[in-house]
């Protein structure tokens, strides 16, 4: 278990999350950011970009539907689902990685690891073990959380 302060710790590494970073970098303030799962959080890896394949995918067979009141005549239209969720997978798999290397970019510490307010912050510390958290229990999910504390301040 290590120590380190930062002007600034994210809990979570959303869109919300990760919006923050770059004003918050281009400001000169050190970031760190806590994320317990996936770079990225809901939206592009359960969210909107995978849904947005799978809608992109039903509007195309709703059009084929639909081509004879334009005179054109297809075949039944047949979905290949388990081709459709390989094709959802592939597209979202790199955003991770591609995140982090932003991160890096942006000189943002990702601490990999479950974070929580331990007691009340004007300004925030994080501590966080450097391990990732990839333990299912709960007593394993406490050993690993990272916590942020308010200096003595
Ligand atoms: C199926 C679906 C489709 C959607 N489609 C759209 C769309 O088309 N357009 C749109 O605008 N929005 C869409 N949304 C909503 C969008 O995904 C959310 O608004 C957005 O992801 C919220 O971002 P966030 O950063 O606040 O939260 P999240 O993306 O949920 O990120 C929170 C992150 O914090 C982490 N976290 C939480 N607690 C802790 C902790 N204690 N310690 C460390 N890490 C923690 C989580 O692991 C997660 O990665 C969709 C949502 C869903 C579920």
């Amino acid at each position: 278990m290590t120590s380190e302060a930062f002007d600034v710790v994210i809990l979570g590494g959303g869109n919300a999350g990760i919006g923050v970073t770059g004003p918050a970098r281009r400001a000169g303030l050190s970031v760190a950011m806590i994320e317990q799962d996936v770079l990225g959080g809901t939206c592009p890896n359960r969210g909107c970009t995978p849904k947005k394949v799978l809608v992109a995918a039903g509007h195309a067979l709703h059009e084929i539907e639909c081509a004879s009141i334009h005179k054109i005549s297809v075949g039944k239209a047949k979905l290949d689902w388990p081709a459709l969720i390989a094709r959802e997978k592939d597209l979202i798999k790199d955003i991770p990685a591609n995140l982090a290397r932003a991160m890096a970019h942006r000189k943002v510490d990702v601490i990999k690891g479950q974070a929580a307010f331990v007691a009340r912050i004007r300004s925030a510390s994080a501590t966080a073990s450097s391990r990732p958290n990839t333990s299912s229990s709960r007593r394993d999910r406490s050993r690993d959380r990272c916590r942020s504390r308010a200096p003595n301040t």
